[in-house]
């Protein structure tokens, strides 16, 4: 089945509102296996609202608009989906008796334009919102399924989740799967040369390289008309992906790299501390988004300063003076003493340039160090990172996690290719 989503509102298409609606229901429809093919976004224009559902009908088996289903005189999709299809609008009492119940209950007058959300195209199935005034509404146009949901997020998804997702899941025919697997700390350039020319040999499935800061998700998507084939096809991508790049995959599916470092500490056992300077608590931040991470994340210091690094770690002040705090005797001292101060197995620190000031041409923005010390001994790796101030932190916290991962798995610290 071929989904087309088209979100309204001037404010998304101006780009001052992010498409987050968009990107809630394509994720949960691509959970479900089912293809997001066409995302067109309109305006508040009737005439371009018609337009754009005609043609998604055209080309589509199901359709989803969001937005404009409002009480304001910007809010036009009911008016543009009943022209568009030749359905009158008619009121529907249900829909005006609950209207006016909810305003009831906010004990607020009820403006007359609230009821127009009680119109409803001819022959449309009223979706209850229990999140707000404006239903959501199911229209069976020669077949294809047309859902109207409102705009508001949380209104939205409520409706997305109870009834677009469960509806069309029953519908779509045919498998699909998808197997995501998260790297980091090797650039897509590296990857699709490991990689080569293999999707070729994996029949209906398609590679997509996702690259973000924190590193590369590869997804490969395969779809057919035979389920089994389908499980075949996705369990031998998943095995020679593995074979030729998983070194550096450190989860398959949808864990960000933090929880899966947590998970290894608590099957072990181990509390973890950190000591950071240039990323100023983004690690500890990012350790502790994770629920339950008290169970093992023990304290995060963040020495900024030579002196908090002195007082609070124990770095030597004559290490400090000799290779500076962006060093990697520095950053091996700030991991040591974290570990001991805080009585803990592991510890990892970070020392570097963010930038944009105060690189020098031995240590150009960008320069971190990243040290860990465990009962397995201590180790430092030197990066350059590229990019901006945020990039670069990012970029530090999310290499001190893999260091971490690889440390605590006992695979090398450095990747070989
Ligand atoms: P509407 O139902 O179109 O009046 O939308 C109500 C509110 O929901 C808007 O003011 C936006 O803040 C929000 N909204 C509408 N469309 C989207 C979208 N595609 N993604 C995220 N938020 C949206
Ligand atoms: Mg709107």
């Amino acid at each position: 089945m071929q989904v087309e989503v088209i979100t309204i509102g001037s404010e998304v298409l101006s780009g001052r509102t992010l498409d987050t609606n968009f990107a809630f229901v394509a994720g949960r429809l691509e959970a479900e296996s089912i293809g997001v093919v066409w995302h067109t976004t309109v305006g508040d224009h009737a005439e371009r609202i018609g337009d754009a559902l005609r043609r998604a009908l055209e080309r589509a088996d199901a359709v989803i608009l969001m937005g404009g289903l409002g009480p304001t005189p910007d809010d036009l999709t009911r008016k543009a989906v009943s022209t568009a299809l030749g359905r009158p609008l008619q009121l529907d009492e249900t829909v005006l008796e609950h209207i006016r119940e909810r305003v009831a209950q906010l004990g607020r007058r009820m403006p007359a334009a609230v009821e127009t959300q009680a119109l409803v195209p001819r022959g449309a199935t009223v979706l209850e919102n229990k999140h707000g005034t404006a239903p959501g509404l199911l229209i069976m146009e020669r077949d294809k399924p047309v859902f109207l949901l409102p705009g508001v997020p949380h209104e939205m998804q409520a409706l997305a989740a109870e009834f677009v997702v469960p509806f069309l899941r029953g519908r779509a025919t045919g498998a699909v799967e998808v197997v995501t697997l998260r790297t980091t700390g090797v650039p897509e350039s590296v990857l699709a040369e490991r990689i080569g020319n293999l999707p070729g040999s994996w029949p209906g499935s398609a590679l997509a390289y996702l690259p973000s800061p924190g590193g590369v998700d590869l997804r490969v998507t395969v779809a057919g008309s035979d389920a089994g084939v389908v499980a075949e096809v996705a369990q031998a991508v998943r095995r020679e992906l593995l074979e030729r790049v998983g070194e550096v995959v450190f989860v398959e599916g949808q864990q960000g790299l933090e929880e899966v470092v947590g998970a290894l500490l608590l099957e072990r056992g181990y509390r973890l501390a950190v000591a950071e300077s240039c990323t100023g608590g983004l690690l500890a931040k990012r350790i502790t988004d994770v629920p339950g991470s008290s169970r093992y994340f023990e304290r995060g210091f963040v020495c900024y300063s030579n002196e908090a690094k002195i007082e609070l770690l124990g770095v030597s002040p004559e290490t400090l003076r000799a290779h500076g705090a962006v060093s990697a005797p520095a950053a091996e001292e700030m991991a040591r003493g974290a570990r001991e101060r805080a009585g803990v197995h592991v510890a990892a620190s970070i020392t570097g340039v963010a930038g944009p000031e105060g690189g020098s041409d031995e240590k150009p923005v960008g320069t971190v160090f990243v040290g860990l010390a465990s009962e397995r001994g201590e180790a430092v790796r030197r990066f350059r990172f590229l990019g901006d101030r945020r990039l670069v932190r990012e970029r530090s916290a999310q290499a001190a996690l893999e260091l971490l991962r690889r440390h605590l798995l006992g695979l090398p610290l450095e990747v070989g290719w």
